[in-house]
């Protein structure tokens, strides 16, 4: 009998990797605690070279026609004196030279729809309770589906479950804070016909922080105010009133909309950024994937990016009979860099702010002039992905 694997947890590290293993000829189960893939405010921007791993199964060009997004060339920061192109896509890849801004909500089932196709078992609304052992073995999981207690036998249990992982707690591995220094506030409101252009991703300084502009196609600007972390209770004892001022200094054509859709803080979506790092992402018959391994911060805007290449290379893995606890030595160097580097900036940027200092750091400023930094800055943000193995390419 071929491997079986259990795959906990339908966000998109655990949505490709069933996608992966079903194409790669394994027996893999999907089971997902929600009804349906909806959501909001999660990471929907799909690097360059996701994109070109994606065009290599033969995937890209129809997710691009086929799913509404938009594509960003650059990311911009924007003071009050100029706007910065910090990072040029257009130097990331000659295939994708840009970020698709695709919400998860519409790539996930996207997805999903072609695990199946391969074979996959997708469970909707079945939540994961806790781990089966056989001995010191993790050998498959309890699960509910309606209140409805089930078990699936494993070779191998994958926890793809996010940052607060059930299946990581179940299989007492401990999840240690980094240290992140803002926390981040979302809304949405309708775009109009004549709003000014937009990358897809801008940031604008305003007093005390930032303001993120994303623009994913769904004929909604998201925006995001980064506050100290830890000050959400503040920022609600003080009303929305500072935050719609906030906005006004930068994007005043959108202060109607937002006063119109956010009455109170209670309208905004809190996404307390994390970076977290685990003791070890395997244990025999379980590995860990995505968050559920390594919470990272929004700054760049890898989370998905890193939970998709972790995916990438644990089915190379699993297909060839490998050790799965192998992906822990390949992936998590990269990973740690990208989290202190992020641990760096973040607090840099909250020092900045609380020195009422906005806009880009001196160095990036100065950097930003330097003919070819910000295609050199794209290319070495790269996140690397494994080329798929020839039973899951199909070559
Ligand atoms: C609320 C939130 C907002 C975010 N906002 C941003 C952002 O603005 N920008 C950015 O770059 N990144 C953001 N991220 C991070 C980014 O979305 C993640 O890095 C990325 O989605 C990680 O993918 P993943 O597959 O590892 O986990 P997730 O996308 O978290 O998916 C985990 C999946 O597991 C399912 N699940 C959870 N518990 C169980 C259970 N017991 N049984 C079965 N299934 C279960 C969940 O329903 C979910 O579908 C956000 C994350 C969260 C949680």
């Amino acid at each position: 009998m071929g491997t079986r694997v259990v795959v906990v947890g339908g966000g998109p590290g655990g949505v490709l990797l069933t996608y992966l293993l079903a194409r790669g000829g394994v027996e893999v189960t999907l089971l997902e605690a929600r009804h349906d893939f909806a959501r909001r405010f999660r990471g929907d921007t799909l690097a360059p070279g996701v994109l070109e791993y994606l065009d290599d199964l033969g995937l890209a060009s129809d997710l691009l026609a086929e799913v509404p997004h938009t594509r960003s060339d650059a990311f911009r920061w924007h003071t009050p004196e100029r706007t910065y192109r910090l990072v040029d896509y257009r130097g990331a890849s000659k295939r994708f030279p840009f970020y698709a801004l695709i919400p998860q909500a519409r790539f996930l089932p996207w997805l999903a729809e072609r695990a199946t196709g391969f074979g996959a078992t997708v469970r909707m609304g079945a939540r994961f309770s806790d781990l089966l052992r056989d001995g010191e073995r993790v050998s498959g999981v309890r699960y509910t589906v309606d209140g409805e207690p089930h078990e699936i036998a494993a070779d191998l249990v994958v926890g793809s479950d996010g940052r607060s992982s059930k299946v990581r707690a179940a299989a007492g591995i401990e999840a240690t804070e980094l240290g992140a220094s803002l926390d981040l506030l979302w809304a949405a409101v309708d775009q109009h016909d004549d709003d000014p252009p937009s990358s897809g991703l801008d940031l604008f300084a305003r007093p005390g922080g930032t303001i993120a502009l994303l623009d994913q196609g769904t004929g909604q600007w998201q925006l995001g105010w980064s506050i100290p972390a830890g000050t959400f209770a503040e920022v609600r004892e003080a009303g929305v009133e500072p935050l719609v001022d906030a906005l006004g200094t930068v994007l005043p054509w959108l202060v109607d909309r937002v006063r119109a859709t956010v009455r109170s803080v209670n309208d905004l979506t809190l996404l307390p950024v994390r970076i977290t790092t685990v003791d070890t992402w395997s244990k025999p018959g379980l590995v860990l994937i995505g968050d559920a391994a390594h919470v990272v911060s929004p700054v760049g805007g890898n989370g998905i990016n890193l939970a998709l290449a972790d995916a990438a290379e644990l089915a190379n893995l699993v297909v060839t009979g490998a050790d799965p606890a192998e992906l822990e030595r390949r992936r998590r160097p990269g990973v740690e860099k990208e989290q202190q580097g992020q641990v760096r900036i973040e607090r840099a940027a909250a020092k900045r702010n609380a020195a009422g200092v906005t806009g880009p750091p001196t160095a990036l400023r100065v950097l930003s002039n330097v003919p070819g930094f910000s295609r050199l800055a794209a290319r070495r943000s790269r996140v690397p992905m494994a080329a798929p193995v020839p039973a899951i390419a199909g070559s």
